[in-house]
């Protein structure tokens, strides 16, 4: 393996992180690409499609795009984006008052507040009756209540932490026209063979014009079907199956109400056999439904979103997907590396796909600018990416593991599931021994996938907790916050922000 960046980089497949992988590239190399020492070059087949879902992000996707400087004015109207204050769960647990919480992204002005919330829960743990509500401790949480952009007037003094919701298909299209003007050649043809040197590496694809096509590194961008690093490098793909059961969904895109306000959040709904989302975009809303085939049937799937959605006699057109949950052994093998499905996936409850797109880019730019990348360099990159995905892998899982609904076969095998790893037994067992989940987090590094903020809130929001105790119950108001004073804080902050949809016109009319 050279030690310097190389002279010519292939792309292979354009789908959002194809064309992500092309712009990050294409900012950090910009002076050897217009020295022409570098060339990049993204293919993608005008017969494959896109798998064109993946419509929420988290708040590290507006890092992406401060990266590649485009602005929201710019990108936001073109993909009929809207702001994502965090996610509402329904009807994830069945404990008494906790049929919905809500999982916020944390700003500065969260620092006020989010120590108080996160004693309370300790206190909680320990048998005091105390609120430990997540809802009622972050700005965010009251934004998405009120339907509120999470952008403050002018004089606002803080940044706020948010996400978008956005029409994946738009979204590719839109960073393809931004990549391909900063340099990115675009080549549209399908490979049909891929060529291996000796000692294993990729030497060549053959498109379906019998074009060769060679270079010094190729990023398998090919989603789900890997074509390079699972099919032709043969690297060994490892199933989550024993603890996420999800391997499908289905999509029904519905019109808005002309007078509907516009949530600034996503719903996530839990439902027989998995979970619906419920995704505002400013034309459409987006809704799916991720499931198990191995406890129901697409048509019953289908029926159970389009009675969510009362669209039962409603001819809307459903679409179906497959999913592969899991990831490859090795992200960076011999002259490839994959970004995206192509390396795995873990479902799309946190919305935390293309977060991880762009932590694989980023990480592998920084790896692969080393002086002298080799086979250590290597190993720890895909050690890196090994441990991130399990650490996701985790956070989703106790969504699953931690639910006590009962109501199918599904979500009884879900709540008994011994197949939990040893870092998500340890957390819950320190939640539920009342014990500081702070430190627990620390040791191992489990907070560098999650943070302790979104572990607090899930764990408190399915009001998992050790029985209140009685005797205790007279000594919480000594270790309350003033909670009062908190709202207030909290709804005077509010006020500055203004409605959702509002906001947006003035951005599409910009
Ligand atoms: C149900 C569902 C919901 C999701 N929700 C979210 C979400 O809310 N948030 C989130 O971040 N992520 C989400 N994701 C994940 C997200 O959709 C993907 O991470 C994202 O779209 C990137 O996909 P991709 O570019 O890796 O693959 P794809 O979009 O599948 O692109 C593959 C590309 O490879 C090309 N290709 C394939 N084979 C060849 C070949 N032989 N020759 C040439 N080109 C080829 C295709 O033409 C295409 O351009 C979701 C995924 C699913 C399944």
């Amino acid at each position: 393996m050279s030690n310097k960046i190389c002279q010519n980089i292939v792309i292979l497949g354009g789908g959002t992180a194809g064309w992500m992988t092309a712009n990050l590239m294409a900012v950090q190399w910009h002076d050897q690409i217009t020295s022409k020492q570098l060339s990049i070059t993204l293919i993608e087949s005008p017969d494959i499609g896109v798998i064109g879902v993946g419509e929420g992000s988290t708040p590290q996707l507006k890092t992406f795009f401060d990266k590649i400087g485009v602005q929201e004015k710019d990108w936001m109207p073109e993909c009929n984006a809207t702001y994502k204050n965090g996610i509402l769960f329904k009807n994830w647990s069945n404990r008494d008052g906790f049929d919905s919480y809500f999982h916020p992204f944390v700003s500065i002005i969260d620092a006020h507040t989010a120590p108080a919330f996160v004693h309370n829960t300790l206190f909680k743990r320990q048998g005091y009756d105390i609120d430990s509500t997540v809802d009622h401790f972050f700005l965010s949480a009251t934004l998405a209540k009120q339907q509120k952009s999470p952008i403050g007037n002018e004089n606002f003094p803080f940044d706020i932490g948010y996400g978008y919701h956005f029409d994946a298909v738009l979204l590719g299209k839109y960073l393809s026209k931004v990549a391909i003007t900063r340099g990115v050649n675009h080549v549209s043809a399908t490979v049909r063979d891929v060529s291996l040197d000796k000692a294993g590496n990729i030497e060549h694809l053959t498109l379906d014009n019998n074009k060769k096509v060679s270079a010094d590194l190729f990023v398998d961008c090919t989603g789900f079907a890997s074509v390079l690093l699972q099919k032709n490098l043969q690297v060994p793909f490892i199933s989550f199956k024993e603890n996420l059961f999800n391997d499908r969904a289905v999509t029904i895109a519905t019109p808005h109400a002309t007078n509907d306000k516009l949530n600034s959040q996503t719903i996530s709904t839990a439902m027989k056999y998995g979970w619906a989302w419920d995704i505002p975009l400013t034309n459409r809303t987006g809704n799916g439904y991720v499931y198990s085939s191995d406890f129901c049937t697409p048509e019953q799937a289908e029926s159970e979103l389009r009675e969510k959605l009362g669209l039962i006699d409603n001819k809307i057109k459903a679409n179906h997907l497959k999913m592969k949950v899991g990831r490859v052994e090795k992200h960076w093998h011999k002259n490839c590396v994959a970004i995206g499905l192509s390396q795995g996936f873990i479902e799309p409850l946190e919305a935390t796909a293309l977060h991880f797109v762009q932590e694989t880019i980023e990480g592998f730019i920084d790896a692969y600018s080393l002086q002298n990348v080799g086979q250590t360099t290597q190993e720890l990159f895909n050690k890196k990416m090994n441990a991130r995905f399990d650490g996701i892998r985790d956070y989703i899982v106790a969504h699953y593991r931690l639910s006590d609904r009962s109501d199918t076969e599904y979500w009884r095998l879900n709540s008994e599931n011994p197949n939990i790893s040893n870092n998500l037994k340890k957390i819950v067992q320190c939640w539920l021994n009342g014990d500081d989940l702070n430190k627990a987090l620390v040791q191992p590094d489990m907070v560098s996938f999650y943070p302790p903020v979104s572990w607090h809130a899930l764990l408190a929001g399915y009001g998992f907790s050790p029985a209140a105790n009685d005797k205790l119950a007279y000594n919480a108001q000594a270790h309350k916050y003033d909670l009062a004073h908190i709202d207030q804080f909290i709804r005077r902050s509010a006020m500055n922000f203004t409605d959702h949809k509002n906001f947006l016109a003035t951005i599409n009319n910009s």
